[in-house]
């Protein structure tokens, strides 16, 4: 087939083949716009012989631009419907190999994933990694964290997701995006935006616009040491943003005078608010609170 997965009238015949109708519940939204999936196969930069774990390949937009770019591909997928389309649809040749030799389907929730199993004879896990997704938008979040949390050596996630999540993920202090989840990415990886996507990309058209985001683990990793208590410090402080530091860390320090010495000899500014603190303020004031505690 000359037209690619990725294209509305390619698509809307699947969809018609298999008497198939997008699955709202598993968060299905078919990219149609070959132009978005070229830039997320650019911003993953994809390299003939790259080994990707895509998470959701759904009837194999994206699926089929990591295949002709070069890339073995591993995918977890839920839906039962979609195997046969995809065995079928995807092209039966890639680079002169049969599609298995160089596609893999695991179905599997992936937030249920064992790497190490599922990639066996597959995937080489001990040579690098690339995750990219155009990903399930009602559990974009835990399937970040499983990833940063997982024993897998990843060298980028390539993620499209919601464009306001994406927002927090890239944000900066002082803005009103910035918050526990920018926090929490960004004291593990490195985060750049890539490419925004309009809704008109998609079949069907989700009610928000989408974006790209790459994550690559940070080079000079910070020194948060307890990263559970480090997490509960900058949600607290995060919990009434409109107020002063001071204010969110009552649940801490019960006593004015106390709180207000703790904040002074940190250098901060006694009415400073939780979005001015850079990841590294949070760094030092967990470490400070847990030294009282
Ligand atoms: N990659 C396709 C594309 O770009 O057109 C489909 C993306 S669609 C936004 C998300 C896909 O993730 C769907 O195919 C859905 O069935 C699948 N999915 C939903 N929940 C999942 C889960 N827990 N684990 C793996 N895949 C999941």
């Amino acid at each position: 087939n000359s037209m690619p997965i990725a294209n509305p009238v390619r698509t809307q015949a699947i969809v018609n083949r298999y008497f198939m109708h997008a699955k709202k519940n598993l968060g299905q939204n078919f990219l149609v716009d070959i132009g978005a999936i070229k830039g997320i196969v650019a911003a993953a930069d994809i390299q003939p012989g790259d080994q990707v774990i895509e998470i959701g390949p759904g009837i194999g937009s994206l699926t089929e631009q990591l295949l002709l770019a070069g890339a073995k591909v591993l995918a977890y997928e839920v839906d039962k419907d979609l195997p046969d389309i995809l065995h079928n649809e995807l092209p039966q040749t890639v680079d002169n190999q049969p599609l298995t030799d160089r596609f893999k389907l695991v179905m599997k929730d992936v937030l249920k994933a064992n790497f190490k199993e599922d990639t066996a004879g597959f995937l080489d896990l001990n040579k690098p990694v690339k995750i990219v997704a155009n990903l399930p938008y009602y559990i974009t979040t835990p399937i970040i964290f499983d990833l940063i949390n997982s024993d897998l050596k990843f060298v980028s996630l390539t993620l499209m997701m919601q464009k306001e999540v994406a927002e927090r993920l890239v944000a900066h202090p002082k803005t009103k995006a910035y918050g526990p989840l920018t926090i929490a990415v960004q004291s593990r990886m490195k985060v750049k935006l890539a490419e925004e996507v309009k809704s008109s990309s998609f079949m069907p058209r989700p009610k928000v616009d989408s974006a790209v985001v790459v994550l690559t683990p940070l080079s000079d990793k910070y020194n948060i040491e307890d990263e559970k208590f480090f997490n509960h410090v900058v949600k607290v402080c995060f919990s009434q943003r409109r107020k002063t530091l001071s204010n969110n860390l009552k649940t801490f320090i019960k006593d004015k005078d106390k709180r207000e010495k703790l904040i002074t000899d940190l250098g901060f500014d006694l009415h400073v608010r939780p979005e001015e603190l850079t990841i590294n303020d949070f760094i030092t004031l967990a470490k400070a609170l847990k030294k009282l505690s």
